[in-house]
Formats: C-alpha cells, structure tokens, sequence
C-alpha cells in the first residue's frame, strides 16, 4: 500500500510517500481502507519530535473508512462497516490497523468524511465544553483561535450549551468564520486580548479560557480570567509554555489550571461512544456545522502541514488516499 513515511523529525518536506507492506489486523484489531485521514495538529507535534515517538513513523491519528477485515476476537465490528476513529495510529496511509475499541460505527445521515473530519477536534472541542470546564448559560468563555479546527466547532457547542463566547483570530476573514459559529470576536494580533476581554465583560473577565495556541497566549489568558476562572491550556500551536510558579494563581484571583487531553477524556468504550455519539449526532441532525477546509491527496500531506503551521487553514484538513 501507499503511506507517507517519516525517517527522521525535521519539517514538513521528511513526509514522503513510499510502497509498504499492507498492515495485517492482530488480535482485537480491524484493519480500516482509509477513505479520508485527518490532519491534527498533534502530527506535527509527532513530525517535529516535539512529543517524542520512535522513528521511522507513519503519521496521523484520526481517520474514516470501510472495515476491510477483523482480527481475532473482534465481533462488534464486520467486513463492510463505515467506521471512524481519532486515536489509531499511521493513518496518512490506505489501510489502518486499529484496535476495535476505538473504533464508531458512523450513522447513515453523516458522510465518510464528515467522520473523518469531526472524530478528534469534535471530541475535544465536546470533552472541552461539557467535561473539563461544563459551560452553562450565563457563563462567558474565551476561545482562542476561534476559526481554527477545534475553534470553529467548540464555539458552536459552547453556544450549544447557552454560554456566550469571544474569540480571538489573527484576521478580518477568520473573525468572520468565527462570528459565522456564533463567537463576539477579537484580532489577537492587532489588539490587547486580555483589555479586550476584560472591555467586553465589564472588567468582571471570563469563567474559563480554552486556550490550544500556548506560549504566546498563555500568560494574558490568565489575565483575562474572572476570579476562581479556569484556564485551561489544552495545546501549544505558537510553542510550549514555561514552567510556571503555581503561586501566580493566587495573585491573579486563585484561579484553577488544567492541561487536559483527549485520551483521559475518552478512556472507556461507554465515554467514547458516547461523546462520538454525541458530535456524530449533532452533525446529522445539523446542530453542528463541521467545515472542512480543504482535501488534498495522499501524497500533499507535506503542503497539508505547511498550511496549518502557517496559520492558513479555517477548518478540517483531510488527506485523500487514491486521488
Ligand atoms: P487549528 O486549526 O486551530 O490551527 C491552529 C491555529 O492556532 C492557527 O490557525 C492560528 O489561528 C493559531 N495560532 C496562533 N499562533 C500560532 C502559531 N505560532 N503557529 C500556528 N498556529 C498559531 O488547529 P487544531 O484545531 O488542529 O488544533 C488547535 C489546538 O488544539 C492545537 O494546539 C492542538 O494541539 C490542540 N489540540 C489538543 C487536543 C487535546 O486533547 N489536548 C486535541 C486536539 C487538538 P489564528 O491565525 O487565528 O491565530
């Protein structure tokens, strides 16, 4: 089969395609065609070695498609199922082994690659909003990069949810993006967010900051909190934070930390079928909007990470096996 393949961590350009062996399913395990991969920000992370994994690697966590075979001890799933997933591994290929617990069946009324495109932002951006801080109507949230992949969604559920949300962008063309999910938005890169946020709140600030951009926001996102708000730093698109001295916490209104990740927050199978469940659901049912930006083939996944490192995507990247 066709995979791209990472021999060493470098930029995007270490992504090749090459001809490997078709994996084979092991005990618990389903062999998935892969109709459409997600892109994540946690491959580059993986590209970089920025989160430390053995090399040579096949990239990509999240992906849809038809089971092609089962192994030994499977009985959930057969031949034929359209399936989705966020937590397999090697998924920038045209066949996935992953085990079948982590695996969804995808519901008649969602398309294949709506699947692909909703399994690891949707889940986060729901675990996000209902788990680690569970907005409530009269709550007010700030979302950073509120037309990104996550952003554009947890907007939309935190909206869901009755809270009202400001998000920040870095241009006119993604505030709309953002306004267009339901956010109040802020230009992060032209003006102060945390004097934005606190104009906007009366100077009260914000019950909770979802914060996935890091290094760059994190310190003015405590500054932008309610006392006792919590941040929540969920990822580090601009870089890792620094350590920090936990006694900042008290003097900026005895606020709580958290860096949670989507792994702790879909640990049984009864957790992950039903938060997939849930985002699955509401896509169908039109309740939440999944954009996907753009697909490209296979053998793009290099520019598909030059895209979303430089700031350039609003939405779902995909990688298409056999176009
Ligand atoms: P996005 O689509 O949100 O892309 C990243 C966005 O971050 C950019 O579009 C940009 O928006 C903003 N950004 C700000 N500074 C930078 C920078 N220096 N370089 C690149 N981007 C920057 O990506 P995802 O939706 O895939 O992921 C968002 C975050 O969520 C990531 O940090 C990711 O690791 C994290 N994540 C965490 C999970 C968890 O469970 N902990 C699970 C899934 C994702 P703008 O131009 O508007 O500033």
């Amino acid at each position: 089969m066709k995979a791209i393949r990472v021999d060493a961590p470098g930029g995007p350009e270490v992504m090749r395609l090459v001809d490997v062996p078709d994996p084979k399913p092991g005990e618990g395990e389903a062999l998935v065609r892969i109709e459409a991969a997600g892109v994540n920000f946690i491959d580059v992370y993986h590209r970089t070695g920025a989160y430390a994994l053995p090399f040579p690697l096949v990239p990509g966590q999240e992906g849809a498609g038809t089971v092609a075979a089962v192994g030994g001890g499977v009985t959930e799933f057969a031949a034929g199922d359209r399936v989705a997933f966020a937590a397999g591994s090697g998924t920038y290929a045209e066949l996935a082994s992953v085990p079948a617990a982590r695996l969804v069946q995808i519901p008649s009324a969602v398309s294949t690659k709506q699947a692909a495109a909703a399994m690891l932002q949707g889940m986060t951006a729901h675990y996000l909003a209902t788990s680690t801080y569970p907005l409530k109507p009269g709550d007010t949230c700030l979302v950073h990069a509120a037309a990104g992949g996550v952003g554009q969604l947890l907007t939309q559920i935190a909206k869901l949810r009755g809270a009202r949300v400001l998000g920040t962008v870095s241009s006119e063309d993604k505030a709309k993006l953002a306004r267009e999910a339901g956010a109040e938005t802020i230009l992060y890169t032209k003006e102060d967010f945390a004097a934005a946020v606190r104009r906007m709140t009366g100077g009260a600030g914000v019950q909770v900051v979802y914060d996935g951009v890091g290094r760059d926001t994190f310190e003015k996102s405590l500054d932008s909190l309610a006392v006792r708000g919590t941040m929540v730093l969920f990822g580090q698109a601009s870089g890792a934070v620094p350590p920090i001295d936990p006694q900042i916490l008290n003097q900026k209104g005895s606020l709580y930390l958290t860096r949670p990740t989507l792994a702790h927050y879909t640990r049984t199978r009864g957790e992950l079928l039903s938060r997939a469940g849930e985002v699955l659901g509401w896509i169908a049912s039109g309740k939440l909007n999944v954009r996907v930006f753009r697909e490209l083939p296979l053998s793009e996944a290099a520019e598909a990470h030059r895209l979303l490192e430089s700031r350039r995507t609003t939405g779902k990247l995909l990688l298409i096996p056999g176009i």
